[in-house]
């Protein structure tokens, strides 16, 4: 578990606040709880209900969140959020909550082993995708099938190729839209006659030739070899049974809420949100609060989730003050100086390509240092939408700077370096693959607790 603390911070054995979650609910909290002195710690999750950072990570632009009029990536509207929560004094822990005790006050929060208690609690969890659990979906996942067009679309065997999405919500009509980019054979399937999604989004989907939709279409089985070649399909008005040949399957078929945590401890509804008194952040435990998707069935925004994580942390800092149970930090006695945001690392060529650089970006690095370098080389695979790869970059960039170059890196956009990712049979981003003396030493595909990285290039060192 590592604690990430600003510096100059006081420590009481007893936490504040805690918030549980890295979405927009969760970081909002953070902000305003920070700036209100309490010294928050937020645990971001790691693998557990979905990635940090959320849903957002994984959507390409936001073009309804306000002060954006040209949109905003969706990973980098929450890399935004988490430094503004940093900089105002937010703890971090990143890793999973692995088990949470309401029953006791403090309320006690189980973390790799450690315990944490705090007076209060904000739960920001969120909601995950949902999956069909057909047969073979297990053996073709990441072979075929995604839940995540914008982090899988463009790998290098989906290009060109028949394409389908199950769902008819916004995210399928998103992603089918977003596919189009790569494919000019998108089959939407269906299960009712109409699109959920927003009329705007529906409207661009059925204006989109390259989408053929399947209206009342169910999903019954999936075929293929080593990939994906072919589904099943059933039309629920005639029962007819068609066969379509597709090499690649992506699910939007909505969320459930991320509630394993606390179940069976807060009063949830028949679906498994969090409930709470309307409009309001407090949950069936005084000290609890609930933000953002996890107790949203219906709304789902990333502004509404923001403002519900808003009234979690001012209801918690009201609610702390009326039992005296604050502690405060140190008064801020200057504004914290600003901080900076993910950069993108410029591509390495004959020109500016150092040999003894940690991290560069580019084919050309790679060709360089797999044939010139004795040092383990880890070669981390992105795209340029891919909200996972947001999360793991700095992970791995920590995992080099902690080795004192030792080892070095080298980020390759499967995009722009198409050959290579064929070469190198990536399925999905982010993948990464290590390299000693140009031997293939270990590989990993989505996103991996930093040590995992750091014990494999420890073996080779
Ligand atoms: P939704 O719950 O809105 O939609 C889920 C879709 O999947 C529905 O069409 C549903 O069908 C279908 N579905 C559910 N279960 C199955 C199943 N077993 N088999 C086949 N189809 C199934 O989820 P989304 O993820 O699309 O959206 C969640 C929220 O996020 C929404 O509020 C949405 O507006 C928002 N969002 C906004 C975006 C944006 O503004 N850019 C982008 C993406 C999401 P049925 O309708 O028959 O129930």
């Amino acid at each position: 578990m590592g604690v990430d603390n600003r510096p100059g911070q006081k420590h009481s054995s007893i936490e504040n606040l805690v918030i549980i979650g890295s979405g927009p609910a969760g970081y909002t909290a953070a902000i305003y709880s920070s700036r209100a002195n309490l010294n928050p710690l937020l645990v971001t999750g790691f693998d557990k209900g979905g990635i940090p950072g959320g849903q957002l990570m994984t959507t390409t632009f936001v073009e309804n969140f306000p002060g954006f009029p040209n949109g905003i990536k969706g990973p980098e509207l929450m890399d935004r959020m988490k430094a503004q929560a940093i900089r105002w004094g937010t703890k971090l822990i990143e890793d999973d909550a692995d088990a949470i005790d309401l029953k006791e006050r403090p309320f006690l929060i189980k973390i790799n082993g450690e315990i944490i208690k705090t007076n209060s609690l904000i739960i920001a969890t969120g909601a995950r995708a949902n999956r069909l659990n057909l047969p073979k979906e297990e053996k073709f996942w990441s072979h075929g099938i995604s839940a995540c067009a914008i982090c899988d679309g463009s790998t290098p065997q989906f290009r060109n190729e028949r394409l389908a999405v199950v769902g008819g919500g916004d995210s399928a009509c998103e992603e089918a839209v977003y596919l189009t980019k790569y494919s000019s054979e998108i089959h939407l399937l269906v299960r009712s006659n109409t699109l959920r999604a927003s009329a705007p989004m529906a409207t661009r989907v059925k204006a989109n030739p390259k989408i053929t939709i399947h209206w009342e279409t169910e999903l019954i089985g999936i075929y293929g070899n080593d990939w994906l070649e072919e589904l099943q399909i059933r039309s629920k008005d005639s029962n007819q049974i068609e066969n379509l040949s597709v090499k690649g399957l992506f699910y939007a078929i909505g969320h459930t809420p991320n509630t394993e945590i606390i179940a069976g401890q807060l009063d949830t509804d028949s679906h498994g949100y969090l409930l709470t008194n309307s409009g309001r952040p407090e949950t069936s435990i005084e000290g609890v609060y609930a933000a953002g998707d996890v107790c949203d069935s219906e709304w789902k925004q990333g502004i509404t989730a923001s403002s519900s994580g808003c009234k979690a942390a001012l209801a918690a800092e009201r609610w702390l003050n009326a039992n005296n149970l604050i502690i405060l930090n140190e008064q801020l006695s200057e504004i914290p100086k600003e901080v900076s945001t993910q950069t993108d690392t410029k591509i390495s060529s004959e020109a500016n390509y150092n040999s003894k650089a940690v991290w560069q970006k580019g084919s050309y690095a790679l060709r360089k240092l797999y044939h010139e370098s004795s040092k383990p080389l880890l070669v981390i695979y992105t795209s340029n939408n891919c909200g996972p790869c947001y999360v793991l970059k700095p992970q791995i960039k920590r995992v080099l700077k902690e080795l004192n170059g030792e080892a070095q890196g080298v980020e390759i956009d499967i995009e722009t370096d198409q050959d290579i990712a064929k070469q190198a049979n990536i399925t999905g981003t982010p993948s990464v693959q290590l390299f000693q003396q140009k031997k293939l030493k270990a590989q990993w595909k989505g996103v991996k607790q930093r040590n995992e990285f750091k014990q494999a290039i420890e073996k080779l060192l």
